[in-house]
């Protein structure tokens, strides 16, 4: 699905020139490279702060003890996501309220957000699915309406843009209260290890977020809330800022690969492509990042091509198989079926086909082909 060792070929020396310097230093935990990389980011997405931490899941949990979020209280989220989101949720003895998503775009759908808010509803948890925002707009009304707190996983979409109806562009992970990202090695900025980060324009949520990931610390040995240990280390950091200059780039080349799937696939009724929300796809369109390139497979049985997708040596993923609220960890008599008729689709129909910064046409036409031909004749 992903090629890390083409893509490390092509940025070696810096690469390794950046390690290097971390191991003459021996500053391995919150040396001068994390700080270094705080602030490119920083700058890279025109957020005030970004708090590095150990992976995107706690970088979820840190942004929500930072809110001061309370066991009982409700937080909606995706049915159609990866487990790190609910989880936290449920970690924290919080209240996961799922809701399901839309068909097009695969992202929170506002209307069954709309729906699911009640007197304890304290935040939202919009996934950037994918690469491509959440409808971050109506979110924001929703959220000063209801006075909730807006989480935005972000760990999918880091580089993204996100276009309000205004015209007016920002960067993925810097709309709601506060943000969180993974650089776990598949991810689009990933290191070589576990690594994740917290974004926030809002000072003094900075301030408390900076306590938690160190132990509840202000002062040393002065504990004022109950804090985790979550640390980016050092030699990730290095690695983060050497490739950090690289991701738009990155970026580019899996826009690039997709506006190719998609003219492969385009005319076909059965295949259907990923949907971009600001126009059409192609190079200079900056509002998805294909973290995964999905298809929606009609009348052929989605399994039965992943099989053949395997034998023929193509890598491919589903993601998700099962919608969260049938995972049996977030069993909850509350829900309906009928609430997620779209999830409980998608489920079925989604297969991602490989997306990375080094895909070249042959292997793409070798793609595209092997899926038309069996959804031709299955
Ligand atoms: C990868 C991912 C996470 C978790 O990140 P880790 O660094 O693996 O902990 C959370 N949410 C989403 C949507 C992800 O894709």
């Amino acid at each position: 699905m992903v090629d890390l060792k083409g893509q490390y070929e092509g940025i070696k020396d810096v690469v390794n020139e950046s390690i290097q310097d971390v191991l003459e230093t021996t500053a391995f935990v919150n040396g001068p490279k994390v700080h270094q990389f705080q602030r490119n980011l920083e700058n890279y997405l025109g957020v005030k702060h970004v708090i590095p931490c150990a992976n995107g899941t706690d970088a979820l949990q840190i942004a929500m003890m930072g809110l001061g979020l309370k066991p009982g209280d409700e937080v909606i989220t995706a049915d159609f996501t990866f487990a790190a989101t609910v989880e936290v949720i449920a970690l924290l003895n919080l209240t996961p309220v799922l809701v399901d998503v839309e068909p097009d775009t695969f992202n929170i759908d506002i209307e069954a957000v709309k729906k699911a808010i009640t007197p304890k509803t304290k935040a939202i948890v919009p996934v950037h699915l994918f690469g491509q925002c959440a409808n971050m707009e109506a979110l924001m009304e929703i959220a000063k309406e209801h006075d909730l707190y807006v989480i935005e996983d972000n760990a999918q979409g880091i580089g993204a843009k996100y276009k309000y109806s205004n015209g007016e562009e920002v960067m993925a992970g810097t709309i709601g209260h506060v943000a969180s990202t993974s650089f776990f090695p598949s991810k689009n900025l990933g290191c070589y290890g576990d690594g994740g980060a917290i974004f926030t324009n809002d000072d003094d949520l900075a301030h408390i977020m900076r306590g938690v990931v160190n132990h509840g610390m202000y002062e040393r040995y002065h504990h004022d809330v109950v804090g985790v240990n979550s640390r980016l280390d050092s030699i990730q950091a290095a690695v983060l800022d050497a490739k950090l200059p690289h991701l738009d780039t990155y970026n580019r080349a899996r826009r690039n690969a997709a506006t190719k799937y998609n003219a492969a696939f385009v005319s076909h009724p059965n295949i259907i492509t990923p949907k971009t929300t600001n126009g059409e796809l192609d190079e200079t369109y900056e509002y998805h990042v294909f973290h995964q390139y999905t298809l929606k497979i009609i009348g052929t049985d989605r399994d039965a091509l992943a099989k053949h997708l395997n034998e023929k040596e193509i890598p491919c993923g589903v993601y998700y198989p099962i919608p969260l609220h049938r995972q049996k960890a977030y069993l909850d008599s509350r829900y309906r079926e009928e609430d997620f008729t779209v999830t409980n689709r998608l489920v079925k129909e989604v297969i991602s086909l490989p997306m990375h910064t080094e895909l070249d046409d042959e292997q793409i036409d070798f793609i595209t082909q092997t899926v038309i031909d069996f959804v031709n004749n299955n």
